[in-house]
């Protein structure tokens, strides 16, 4: 094909890497993937998967409970070991590393170790050895971020350490209001962690439909989490047990662990991105046009590290489009409308295209469905936790826009009805659809009355 030592040579193998470096060596590429820490990236190693494991490992506190408040049983002696969670979920990762070195091989994709860097539009550096490429792959992910501005921030952890602890803290003050903050206070609080969790704005999940952000605060309290919000951490100091966190307010907060969720940076430095030419924004994330292409036109990137969307299957996503449009002559261009996601808080919210207010910015008058109400499984017991099912329609064309869910197994639920919000489908078609009951999910084809029109 060309003259070059590979036709694609991928700067790291994460979730969106290994998935352009496999599928291009299927359509005949020659390909080599450099990874300087470990295969799978972060959702494997430290990300998605060890987080799920964590939510499940937690989830079984509440679950106990419903079982002896409501079910008739009586469990004595049941105690959790956060060593042995830990054990578990490293062997689990050691096997998916493991399996994602198998399908790099067996695709015929060549793994190098070790760190890559540009060193001209069309050669990379791996261990002082040089390779040249007809094309150039950034997929380098993301890092977690700790604000500068919070003084004594390096005594902070960050989700990563959070997953490597030698011992479970009996306290933590957890600060930020995204995915990560929300999930970890509820992964901590269920193994009876003493959880603060602290945000800077009104209200936490900015950017996700206001009903979900309330819904899920009020259940995050009635869990136990003592969630502040317009606040935020000015100093952290260390302390005779363990941490001070002084508040911007001047208030204090003891705690064994300070966790700063506070975002995530582009892994774009220092990799010779700037000196080949690659143009990165103001957040430092490579530039990319609607075909994952750099401003070098043999430099492309996916993935975290153009802070597009940052998820997992929106990578993989960049990455199948990205080998079509280089190696299979089939250009494709990422799709980040109507991308279902969900918070692996406790309980799980979910969602899919619009939120309300999404919608009225675009000028729509909505009708808007929400149903609150107590999940079946909850009724025997004592939980007063309850679900919360939202639909934001179009009121001229009845499409339906957004599908929205705070409750038990909103992700399973809301990756289901993303299929319909992504057809573009109509109210009416929900309706015409028949329920499977008892289930939470028939909630969003038997809500007959609009909450607010218009
Ligand atoms: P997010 O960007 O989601 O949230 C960052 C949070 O930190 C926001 O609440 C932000 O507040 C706050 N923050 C930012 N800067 C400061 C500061 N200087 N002081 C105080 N607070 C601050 O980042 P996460 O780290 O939670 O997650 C990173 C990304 O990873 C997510 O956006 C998501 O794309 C992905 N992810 C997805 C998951 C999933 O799919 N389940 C799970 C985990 C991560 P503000 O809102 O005011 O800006």
């Amino acid at each position: 094909m060309s003259d070059y030592d590979y036709d694609l040579f991928v700067i790291g193998a994460g979730s969106g890497g290994v998935r352009a470096s496999r599928l291009s060596a299927s359509f005949g590429a020659r390909v080599a993937v450099a990874e300087e820490r470990f295969l799978g990236g972060t959702c494997v190693n430290i990300g998605c998967i060890p987080k799920k494991l964590f939510v499940y490992a937690s989830a079984f506190q509440e679950e106990m409970a419903e079982a002896t408040s409501g079910y008739g049983w009586s469990i004595q002696g049941a105690e959790f070991d956060w060593p042995t969670l830990i054990a578990q979920k490293n062997r689990e990762i050691e096997r998916l590393n493991g399996v994602y070195g198998r399908l790099l091989d067996q695709a015929g994709v060549e793994r190098i170790e070790g760190r890559a860097t540009v060193k001209d539009p069309h050669t990379v550096e791996v261990n002082g050895k040089r390779s040249t490429a007809r094309h150039i792959l950034v997929a380098t992910g993301s890092t977690p971020f700790v604000p500068p501005e919070i003084e004594g921030g390096e005594l902070a952890i960050t989700s990563e350490g959070a997953f490597y602890l030698d011992s479970l803290p009996e306290r933590i003050v957890i600060v930020g209001g995204g995915y990560i903050a929300v999930e970890f206070a509820g992964i901590f609080r269920g193994l009876g962690v003493d959880v603060v969790q602290l945000y800077r704005g009104s209200l936490f999940l900015r950017g996700f439909d206001d009903d979900i952000r309330s819904h899920l605060a009020e259940e995050m309290r009635q869990a136990g989490i003592d969630l502040r919000f317009g606040l935020n951490v000015a100093r952290i100091e260390p302390h005779s047990r363990g941490l001070r966190a002084i508040l911007d307010d001047g208030s204090e907060l003891e705690a064994d662990q300070v966790l700063a969720a506070t975002g995530r940076r582009p892994n774009s430095l220092e990799i010779g991105l700037e000196e080949a030419g690659v143009r990165l924004d103001t957040v430092g994330a490579v530039a990319v046009d609607d075909y994952s292409q750099s401003s070098v036109p043999s430099i492309h990137a996916i993935g975290d590290v153009t802070n597009r969307m940052n998820l997992t299957p929106v990578a993989l996503h960049e990455g199948i489009c990205l080998a079509n449009t280089l190696f299979n002559a089939r250009p494709m261009k990422p799709v980040h409308e109507a991308v279902p996601a969900a918070v692996f808080s406790q309980p799980p919210a979910a969602t899919v295209g619009l939120t309300e207010s999404e919608a009225r910015e675009q000028g729509r008058r909505v009708d808007v469905y929400r149903s609150t109400f107590r999940a079946l499984k909850q009724t025997l017991t004592d939980s007063q936790s309850k679900s919360m099912m939202k639909l934001v329609v179009d009121s001229q064309s009845q499409q339906v826009l957004g599908v929205h869910m705070v409750g038990h197994e909103a992700g399973e639920i809301v990756q289901g009805f993303a299929v319909a919000v992504k057809a573009g489908l109509t109210k009416d078609q929900f309706d015409a659809t028949i329920g499977i009951h008892p289930t939470s999910a028939e909630e969003f084809v038997t809500m007959r009355e609009p909450v607010s029109q218009g």
